[in-house]
């Protein structure tokens, strides 16, 4: 599983940083992408990479403002003709983005090749996506802004064969036939599937928010806690603390301050305002603590499992 960044800039593009979209690549693990926001220049950032427009079936929009769903008519519209055809797609957003959607391509003349559904999604929600847990919960920005949650499912444990060996019952379908039961027998005795079983691996937990203020409120904080990979905004990399709060952003040092409260493996900062020259984000990065970062464009994290 990994995480990759195709805009990591903050309301306007730079030249080094398209505004946000992100990925979450889980080709290893159900063979797809979880594609979050869509800015412009999405569709060329994609073409720089290896990504398939085809193994994107599933997108989230954190919230309508531009910086964040301007590349998604152009991206739907081109999945038409990079291989997409009869694949059908699904995009989780707040209210209103059907209807912006469907308008632009009316106006545009737009048609698809593959079925596309729209899922508006509201605080509290929880989806299963293909075994993955997707959690929805507010945010405070201007705008209705959401985070997503994404939880991979426990691996179950292998089974032990050395000591099934050793009782003297072979490998071959027998050992299937074990680990699909809670018990089974052998010469007369009835034995517990689970102590010939090694312990589940956990699934991973990947948090990435829409823009917003800095949230204390226990069910939040409950909600990140264990998270092996954390995306929170920084539009404010330095000071100004008051000034994010007003423009419904976030300072970095408010939100490690906040974050310290829970548990978690790695954290990348993103929604880097371009006001930021890059001596200025170098000189906030070196004092950044490890597993802790700040997001470019085109970078990618690894997301190991027991990250913490
Ligand atoms: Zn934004
Ligand atoms: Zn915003």
């Amino acid at each position: 599983m990994k995480f990759k960044v195709l805009g990591s800039g903050a309301g306007i593009p730079s030249r080094t940083r398209n505004t946000q979209s992100f990925v979450l690549d889980v080709v290893e693990e159900i063979n797809q992408y979880f594609l979050i926001d869509t800015s412009e220049a999405l569709q060329h950032r994609i073409l720089d990479t290896t990504i398939r427009p085809s193994k994107i079936r599933h997108v989230f929009i954190t919230h309508l403002h531009g910086d964040h769903i301007l590349g998604l008519p152009g991206f739907l519209s081109s999945r038409s003709h990079q291989g997409g055809e009869g694949i059908p797609l699904i995009v989780y957003g707040p209210p209103g983005l059907e209807e912006w959607i469907e308008t632009t391509f009316r106006t545009s003349g737009t048609h698809l090749n593959y079925a596309i559904q729209f899922v508006e999604v509201g605080n509290g929600d929880v989806f299963d996506i293909e075994g993955f847990k997707v959690s929805v919960q507010l945010l405070d920005h201007a705008i209705d802004s959401f985070l997503y949650v994404f939880e991979e499912p426990d691996k179950p444990g292998a089974l032990k064969s050395d000591k099934l060996r050793e009782m003297g019952i072979k490998p071959g379908p027998i050992y299937k036939q074990i680990k699909s039961s809670k018990t089974f027998e052998h010469e007369g005795i009835i034995y517990n599937t689970c102590d010939y079983v090694s312990a589940p691996t956990a699934g991973r937990k990947v948090a990435v928010h829409g823009d917003t203020r800095v949230i204390r409120h226990k069910d939040y904080l409950d909600m990140l806690e264990g998270s092996d990979l954390i995306v929170h905004e920084a539009t404010y990399l330095h000071g100004e603390q008051e000034k994010a709060h007003l423009y419904y952003h976030s300072e970095i040092n408010d939100v490690l301050f906040n974050l310290s409260q829970i548990s978690y493996g790695q954290l990348l900062f993103s929604h880097i305002s371009n006001r930021y020259d890059a001596e200025m984000v170098r000189l906030v990065e070196e004092q950044l603590p490890s597993g802790i970062k700040l997001a470019h464009d085109f970078i990618e994290i690894t997301i190991p499992r027991d990250s913490q």
